[in-house]
Formats: structure tokens, sequence, C-alpha cells
């Protein structure tokens, strides 16, 4: 492969987890630095918890320009950094990372990306009745910026046996507290109560891997039935790009936002904060649909 157009200038990005040879973001990063002509590179670095403190002093004392963080650091990295957003502070994650003159501020782009492709797929999050599956990493990315970002109503479901129940009740109670919007929890097993709640709700979204590739016949919503037509129906799985729930949506009438929008919105929120430039959307799109 021709690496003949690295130069002494160019400033290294990248991303820090464990596993990460499958990723598409090297992919989505570097073909955008070549379209714009831009001095940079994306490579990936396999980082576990146990080695995320050496590898992030490493590579800022080398002078790295950003990167994106996921599993298993997450959450770890919020302690080594100098600032970070408010959004990220309140998830208690950073999924992107800047070094602007020596200092390393962190970012969640993942719930502005989530609500950037919903509202690509014609729906904005403000006033709206939504019901959230899941209470992981990207769900409570996704709940904060909600909340942030104006939703009337946050109805979160989760299993009462979830590693992420007392941190999202605590969630809950802050975003109370400190948005007006009005959050509350809900048995993800209870199916009278989700029934009842898709039909009240404007929008639905799976952040659960439920419907994830092996176990593409699984799905949540047990009918397309319990969906009215006016719901917008988000599914944040991309393998398959289109799961049984999106497929139950469409058959419902239903609006839907499949999750390589999201994938591609993070990341070009993240390039926009390394590189002060847009993201050529279009052909990182077709990218991501061809490879994804
Ligand atoms: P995570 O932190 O492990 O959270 C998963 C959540 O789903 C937890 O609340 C878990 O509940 C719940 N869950 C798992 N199996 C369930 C089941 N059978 N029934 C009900 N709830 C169940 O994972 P994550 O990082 O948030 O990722 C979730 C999904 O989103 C994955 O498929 C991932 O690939 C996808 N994702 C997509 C993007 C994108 O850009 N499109 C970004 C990030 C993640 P318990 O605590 O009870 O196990």
């Amino acid at each position: 492969m021709d690496a003949s157009w690295i130069t002494g200038h160019t400033q290294l990005t990248g991303l820090l987890g464990s596993p990460v040879a499958h990723s598409l973001s090297p992919r989505m990063h570097n073909t955008a630095y070549r379209l714009l002509g831009l001095d940079y590179v994306y490579l990936c670095f396999d980082v576990t918890e146990s080695t995320l403190t050496e590898a992030v002093r490493g590579l800022k004392a080398c002078g790295i320009r950003g990167f994106n963080l996921t599993m298993p650091n997450k959450n770890r990295m919020l302690e080594l950094l100098d600032e970070c957003t408010p959004a990220a502070r309140l998830t208690g994650a950073v999924n992107t990372v800047v070094q602007e003159n020596g200092k390393l501020i962190g970012y969640n782009t993942d719930g502005t990306g989530f609500l950037r492709s919903l509202q690509e797929a014609g729906t904005e999050i403000y006033g709206k009745r939504t019901m959230l599956l899941g209470a992981g990493g990207a769900a409570s990315s996704i709940a904060v910026q909600s909340a942030l970002d104006g939703a009337s109503e946050l109805i979160i479901f989760l299993r009462t046996g979830s590693r992420f129940f007392e941190r999202t009740k605590q969630l809950a109670d802050v975003l109370n507290r400190d948005t007006s919007c009005t959050v509350q929890l809900c048995d993800i097993e209870d199916i009278s109560c989700l029934r009842e709640q898709v039909g009240k709700s404007d929008v639905l979204i799976n952040a659960t891997p439920v419907g994830m590739e092996p176990e593409t016949d699984r799905c949540l919503i047990r009918d397309p039935a319990w969906l009215p037509p006016g719901l917008t129906v988000a599914d944040i799985i991309y393998h398959p790009q289109k799961t049984k729930l999106l497929k139950f949506a469409e058959k419902a009438g239903c609006r839907i936002c499949p999750g390589l929008g999201m994938l591609l919105h993070q990341g070009a929120e993240a390039f926009r904060i390394w590189t002060g430039q847009e993201m050529p959307l279009e052909q990182i799109r077709d990218i991501l649909w061809q490879h994804g």
C-alpha cells in the first residue's frame, strides 16, 4: 500500500480500544482526509483498560492531534482528561478527544451523532415523547443529548437486574432535576407496558444489541401491529443495516432511522473537532453503506 504521502508534518489521529481490527473508522477518516487533501492519518491501537493510561500518556507526549475511544475505554478516559463537555460529564463517557495546546479535551459525539441522523431521517427530538430501549454506553449518550436538546419525555426501558440499573436511576434523577425533560424508567420485560408506551410515543430507539448479527431474527417489539404509523423508529445496530425492528417499522408505515447514520455522524463530528472541516458526508456515506 502506498504511504508515500505521509510526511514529517502528518498529524496523527486514531482509535483506542480492544478489539479494534474490525473498525470502519480508519476507512471513514482516512478516505475523508484524502478527499479533502488534509495531511492527517487515522490508525487503530489495540488498547485495553489496563494499558489505557500508559497509551494516552505516550500518544499525548508524541503530539497526537486526537483520538476516538471505544469499548472498554469510554468511561475510564474521563479521569485522564484536562477538560470535557457537559454532555460527556453527564454521560460519564468520552468517545472523542482532541489535544489543544497540550491539554486533552473530551467530547461525547455518540448522542449528537445519533440526533443528527434522526434529523436527517426527518425527525427533530425537540418536544418528542421518546422511548429508549437499553441503558448501556450508547443509550446513556442518547438519553443525555435527547434531554439536553428538548425531548419532552424520555422513557428508558431496561432489565431490572441490569448492570446499568443504579447508574441509570442516578442519571434519570440528574436529568429530571437539570433539564426540562421528564425521565422515567420501565421494565423492558414488562410486555404490556412496552406495548402501551409504544402506542403513545413519537420516537422509539433500540439501543440494545437485540437483533444484531448473527441473531437477526430477534426483536424486542413482538408485532408490527404495536407500531402506530406516526412513530419514528430508530435502531442503532448497523449489522445488519436493516434490522427486524426496522423491517417491522416499514411494514407499519413508520419513518425509519438505521444505525449507519449514527456511525457516520458521530465520526463526522469528531472529524470537525480535529480538523475544523466538514467531512464529505455523501462520499463517506457510500463507503459505509458498501462496507458496513
Ligand atoms: P452496552 O453498553 O453493552 O449496553 C447494552 C444494553 O442493552 C444494556 O442496557 C443491556 O442490558 C441491554 N440488553 C442487552 N441484551 C438485552 C436483552 N436481551 N434484552 C433487553 N436488554 C438487553 O452496549 P452499547 O455499547 O451501548 O451498544 C449497544 C448496541 O449499539 C450494540 O449493538 C452496538 O453495536 C450498537 N452501537 C452502535 C453505534 C452506532 O454508531 N450506530 C454506536 C455504539 C453502539 P443489561 O445491562 O441488562 O445487560
